[in-house]
This record gives C-alpha cells, sequence and structure tokens, in this order.
C-alpha cells in the first residue's frame, strides 16, 4: 500500500469518527484532496485509493493534470486566487470555483462556462477573520454577492468557503467555524439553497466538522512524504 492511500484512509477514518461525535453521517461530509505542489504520480496514488474529488490553486499547474487525468471521472475544484485574464480556462476546466468573492469574477466565470457543460458550481469565499492580506469577501457583502450570482444563468451557487487566520487552538478554531456556519444559515433562511460549507483543512478539518462543514479541503496530510 502506497504511503498515500494509507494516509487517505486515515483521514476518512478521522473524518468518521469526527462526524460521528457531532451524530453527523459521514456521507454528509465530502473530502476534497488538495493537490497544489503534487504531481500526476501522486495524484494517481490517490485515484487508485478511490479519491476522485480534487482540488488545486494555480490555473497553469492544474491545466496538464487535468488534461492528463481526463475521462476518469475526476472532479476538479478550482480554490485558488482567480485572475481576471484567467477566468476563461477556469470556467471552462473545473466542475467547482470555490473562491469567487467578487461580482466581477462571478460575472467572468458565467460568461465564459461553455454552455453544453453543466452549470458550474460556485462557492463564495469569505474573509471570516478580517485579516488584511486574505481573499475572500467580508461577511457583510455576502448576501448581496449572493444575489448577484443567482442571476447568473451558467453558475449555481452551492455555497460558503472560507480559509480561516492560522490556529492550532481546537476551542478558536471552532469558534470561527460557527461564524461561518451562522452566515450559511442566514443565506438559507434567506431563501438560498445552499448545500455546501466548505470548510477544515489538514489542522483544523475535525474543528470545522463539529461546526457543521459538509466538505474539508485537505493537501498536506494526505500527500506529506
Ligand atoms: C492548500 C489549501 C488547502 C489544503 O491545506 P492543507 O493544510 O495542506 O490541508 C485547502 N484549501 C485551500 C484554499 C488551500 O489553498
Amino acid at each position: 500500500m502506497s504511503t498515500i492511500q494509507k494516509q487517505l484512509i486515515d483521514i476518512n477514518n478521522k473524518i468518521s469518527i469526527a462526524a460521528k461525535n457531532s451524530n453527523r453521517d459521514t456521507t454528509s461530509i465530502t473530502l476534497v484532496a488538495v493537490t497544489k505542489g503534487q504531481t500526476n504520480i501522486e495524484i494517481q496514488h490517490a485515484i487508485d485509493a478511490g479519491q476522485l474529488i480534487f482540488g488545486e490553486n494555480y490555473l497553469k499547474e492544474a491545466l496538464p493534470k487535468i488534461e492528463t487525468f481526463a475521462g476518469k471521472n475526476i472532479t476538479w475544484h478550482y480554490i485558488g486566487p482567480i485572475q481576471s485574464n484567467k477566468a476563461k480556462a477556469i470556467a471552462k476546466n473545473f466542475s467547482w470555483v470555490q473562491s469567487v468573492d467578487s461580482e466581477r469574477i462571478a460575472i467572468l466565470l458565467n460568461q465564459h462556462r461553455p454552455k453544453e457543460l453543466p452549470k458550474l458550481n460556485v462557492c463564495i469565499e469569505i474573509n471570516i477573520n478580517d485579516e488584511k492580506s486574505k481573499a475572500g469577501i467580508e461577511p457583510k457583502d455576502v448576501i448581496n454577492l449572493a444575489h448577484k450570482i443567482q442571476t447568473l444563468q451558467n453558475l449555481k451557487l452551492r455555497g460558503l468557503m472560507a480559509i480561516p487566520a492560522h490556529s492550532t487552538n481546537y476551542p478558536e478554531q471552532k469558534n470561527t467555524f460557527s461564524k461561518l456556519h451562522k452566515i450559511f444559515n442566514e443565506l438559507n433562511e434567506q431563501g438560498f439553497y445552499l448545500d455546501t460549507l466548505s470548510m477544515g483543512m489538514s489542522g483544523d478539518f475535525e474543528a470545522a466538522i463539529s461546526e457543521g462543514s459538509t466538505m474539508v479541503r485537505i493537501g498536506r496530510a494526505i500527500f506529506k512524504r
């Protein structure tokens, strides 16, 4: 068994335990394996272990990988910063874009999503700890952007994503994730049908699951050597 396969099994077990501890069904949590910095070899190991959902941060790095594994039933999530001049290729090559944080980018993705493909699944990225240098929209602006995205025919608004400030403190991690869950609930109370709360990475996915995460994005814990 490859190291990656072992680590994937380990992460899936930990996801199940975290779900169980919160009286949640494991199947309500999707694992996105984040492959930035990984080559086709590592990705193949993960596929061999049954992982079919991957996340990438950089278009240039992602495109050759997407091409290599075309026809293998893989779902690719774009989770990195989006420059306007990359929006077209992102809209064409990914099934999901989790890092939408402006109306301008949403409009470009909508404009360039090929009509013959299913709608592009999108999440709004929120700057949940109000960090100066971080991507993501401020919580107070989320509703407006969500309404705008609803009007765009080639996009399907699925939910919210955030990358919290680094913390190794479990209660602090939970506190941040609960804020995101609250915004998620508020949107659904206002009539949005969001089903995706993308929160939790290698260092904090257990806290995220306890606060209602439906999608964890894990890189290092799967691919470390
Ligand atoms: C790199 C990255 C991850 C994975 O982080 P790990 O700490 O390696 O698990 C998740 N989400 C985003 C947006 C990332 O850029």
